[in-house]
């Protein structure tokens, strides 16, 4: 008998994605004038810049003449492109080598793979609410996981818990769904509970180059002791919209080891048996965004989204609507108004203001009775759902 892993039919079926569109489907079917808002899908919306275009067309010029073409690329990435992530790296205060960088596929392939290093009895530490990749990830491997809540009492951050135990500890600052972010003290709280129990953080920076508050870490190896208990998982995603290009890094720091067993040593072992590496035409896209004019550019890019964050702060400041994020993350993260659930009130801004937001529910239970707006939607969209809600609430 061809034996399968059950632990796949414990995934809860998502219907927020499926759910969400067969609302605005059978709304935009029933009112097929009204515009729709649509604040809902974490996808960026603003295209690559001008930096990385030149880069992969040169690229793929270059997978043009025998001279300069690219076969198989080194499986951990291109040395270049290491060099110049670990150079970031320590331009933010933090001492990464190149040989401590892997280029990856982007930040979602990894904080699955990344799982294989580890035995499956090992429990996982997951806040709530959470981006769903997490619980499902570990759900398929059979891990067990504990839940902190996080909620308006604790700024929708978790502290570390009173029981020590050796666990695989996820935090995802600034996070999503709820922008909230992670300040040095907590993170540093969160590293030396790591150390003390020989746990393994997985950090998850996706949103790093969001940050706009000065004391607020960008990476985990700001802390000290990151290094002896700490992986680091990025994306240009969200910073450079590689969303549909698709590059990312991870850092495992060369001294990581358990049971004396080196994880980075073990990581290479896996990318090069599991994957033929990142595509040199992406690798070359993704350097130059970490060139002086790429870093200028996605620094102006994030600025529009920025942008849109300080626009709808403004108009829910007005309305009078309780939230958190929006100052250092794409997400804001709102208390549905009058005590409704997510869903409701999902229902009631699609019904009466035809704003598409993404219910709190479905990143967990501590979700509920809150509401995801993204900020990467169009600047123009932003500012009418502001005035549309001020409005609204106003009334
Ligand atoms: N981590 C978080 C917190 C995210 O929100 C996302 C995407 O939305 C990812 C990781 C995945 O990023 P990538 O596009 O690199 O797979």
């Amino acid at each position: 008998m061809c034996m399968m892993n059950h632990h796949y039919e414990e995934l809860e079926e998502s219907y927020l994605f499926a759910g969400i569109a067969d609302r605005i489907r059978r709304y935009s079917a029933a009112h097929p004038q009204q515009r729709i808002l649509r604040l809902g899908i974490g996808d960026v919306s603003q295209p690559l810049t001008e930096s990385v275009i030149q880069a992969l067309h040169e690229a793929v010029d270059d997978q043009a003449v025998k001279k300069t073409f690219h076969g198989y690329m080194p499986e951990c990435g291109s040395e270049d492109l290491r060099k110049t992530i670990a150079a970031y790296y320590r331009k933010k205060g933090c001492n990464i080598g190149e040989q401590e960088v892997f280029v990856s596929s982007g930040a979602s392939d990894e904080l699955g793979d990344i799982l294989h290093l580890f035995d499956r009895s090992i429990p996982v530490l997951l806040s709530q609410p959470a981006y769903p990749a997490y619980a499902d990830a570990n759900i398929m491997d059979g891990r067990k996981i504990i839940y902190l809540w996080a909620e308006e009492g604790n700024g929708f951050r978790v502290f570390p818990p009173k029981e020590e135990m050796t666990s695989l500890i996820y935090i995802c600052s600034p996070n999503n769904p709820t922008g909230a972010v992670y300040e040095k003290e907590l993170l540093q709280a969160w590293v030396d509970y790591a150390i003390r129990t020989d746990s393994i953080i997985l950090f998850d920076a996706a949103y790093e180059a969001y940050i706009a508050d000065e004391d607020i870490p960008h990476s985990i190896f700001e802390l000290r002791g990151a290094k002896d208990c700490a992986i680091e998982i990025c994306s240009l995603s969200k910073t450079a919209g590689f969303t549909g290009t698709r590059c990312g890094y991870t850092v495992i720091p060369e001294k990581l080891t358990r049971e004396g067993m080196n994880l980075n040593t073990m990581w290479i072992r896996n990318r090069t048996t599991r994957t033929n590496g990142v595509s040199y035409i992406l690798q070359k896209g993704a350097e130059a965004v970490f060139s002086e004019k790429g870093q200028k550019e996605v620094k102006n890019l994030i600025g529009i989204y920025r942008h849109n964050a300080k626009i709808f702060m403004r108009a829910l400041d007005e309305a009078g609507l309780w939230y958190i994020g929006g100052r250092n993350a794409p997400y804001i993260w709102v208390r549905c108004p009058n005590g409704m659930s997510s869903w409701d009130y999902f229902d009631f801004l699609l019904e009466k203001a035809q704003i598409v937001g993404t219910p709190g529910s479905g990143f967990g239970p501590a979700g509920e009775g809150y509401i995801r707006f993204s900020m990467f939607a169009d600047a123009k969209d932003i500012e009418e759902a502001g005035s549309r809600i001020i409005q609204m609430e106003l009334k």
